[in-house]
């Protein structure tokens, strides 16, 4: 079977499993993991930020951000089909109290303008005040799109004026970077905290890390041991996400370019599904609309035929290349592609 629903499905190589099973650990709650540690100070640096905090999740460090911006009551701005909108199930107001608003882009593409167009700050005794804006590099259901630098500029500058705060869902920034060749520190600039994820294209087990200054990173490790994810030897974690970011980062330009090969093979199929020029990654998304199936029907085809790929509405369907993809799998899974929108 072959496996596009997401990112998310790589098992750990041999040479990461041994990696683990080196890994020198101590009890982290206590501070005393000497691998986490590390990853924190690593990949903090990595985006010019103090520090970091590993996390089990990715919701959990954009939670733990998210909260440390914006209080009880106030909002957060966010684009109307991002992951802490629409994948985190209410988390931010479930533990935080947080309202949002959003704004709708194509393919989730940021343009500074709108979200700054409708930022309400200091909005006095009688309204919502926004207190922050939240975007996504790439944007996972956009289509795996990379955000321009100039409108993250923008966006900062803008918010920054206005007194409010970015974050960044980074969940797959080290795609964003890979395929834009734009420096990690140079995104992490516009931005007062991020959130990144090991466990996505980079191919570790588990493991996501929330970065920003040295105060915020201390408030956020409290609320992540009262959130019940305070963890121990996670060290064990820590070395599988060390060893993806040396070994495997540069790979995702093999990801970026299988994902091409599928959507330009498709397009051939049905111009209307996809156009391969909005791939700029590794997700290829659908749009099912012209089709007399849905993405649910759609993907139960194609199972049948022995490749799995996401129905994420009813008229949208995702295929996620990741490193367990390889070249023949691609021929594989373009000729089931083939067979099923045709047949
Ligand atoms: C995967 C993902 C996350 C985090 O997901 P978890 O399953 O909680 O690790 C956050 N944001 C985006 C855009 C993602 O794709």
């Amino acid at each position: 079977m072959i496996d596009l629903r997401s990112d998310t499905v790589t098992k750990p190589t041999q040479a990461m499993r041994e990696v683990i099973a080196q890994a020198p650990v101590g009890d982290d709650v206590y501070g005393d993991d000497p691998t986490v540690n590390a990853l924190e100070e690593r990949v903090a640096a990595l985006f010019g930020k103090e520090a970091g905090l590993f996390t089990p999740t990715g919701s959990l460090a954009n939670q733990l951000m998210m909260r440390t911006l914006v209080q009880p009551g106030q909002e957060l701005l966010a684009e109307v089909n991002s992951h802490v909108v629409r994948a985190e199930l209410g988390a931010a107001a479930t533990f935080s109290g947080i309202t949002t608003r959003t704004w709708q882009a194509p393919f989730g593409l940021l343009d500074a303008a709108q979200p700054l167009a409708i930022a309400a700050p200091n909005a006095g005794p009688y309204l919502v005040s926004t207190a922050a804006i939240a975007i996504e590099n790439t944007h996972n259901f956009g289509g795996g799109t990379v955000q321009p630098l100039d409108q993250m500029k923008a966006l900062y500058e803008g918010a920054t004026k206005e007194g409010i705060a970015i974050h960044l869902d980074g969940a797959r920034i080290w795609n964003a970077h890979i395929a834009s060749g734009v420096a990690l520190d140079q995104y992490g600039k516009y931005a007062q905290t991020i959130s990144v994820c090991f466990s996505k294209g980079l191919g570790a087990p588990i493991g996501s890390m929330a970065l920003s200054t040295r105060d915020r990173i201390a408030t956020a490790r409290i609320w992540r041991k009262r959130y019940g994810a305070g963890m121990r030897q996670v060290g064990i974690l820590a070395a599988a996400a060390d060893y993806a970011i040396t070994h495997h980062m540069h790979d995702l330009a093999h990801d970026h370019r299988r994902a091409q090969l599928l959507a330009t093979a498709i397009a051939s199929i049905d111009s209307s599904l996809i156009d391969p020029a909005t791939v700029e990654t590794n997700i290829v998304g659908l749009n099912l609309k012209s089709l007399s199936i849905t993405a649910a029907e759609l993907a139960d085809r194609t199972k049948s035929a022995g490749l799995l790929i996401g129905a994420l509405g009813p008229h949208f369907a995702r295929l996620v290349t990741h490193r367990d993809f390889d070249d023949a799998q691609c021929d594989q899974a373009i000729q089931i592609l083939r067979k099923t929108l045709v047949g």
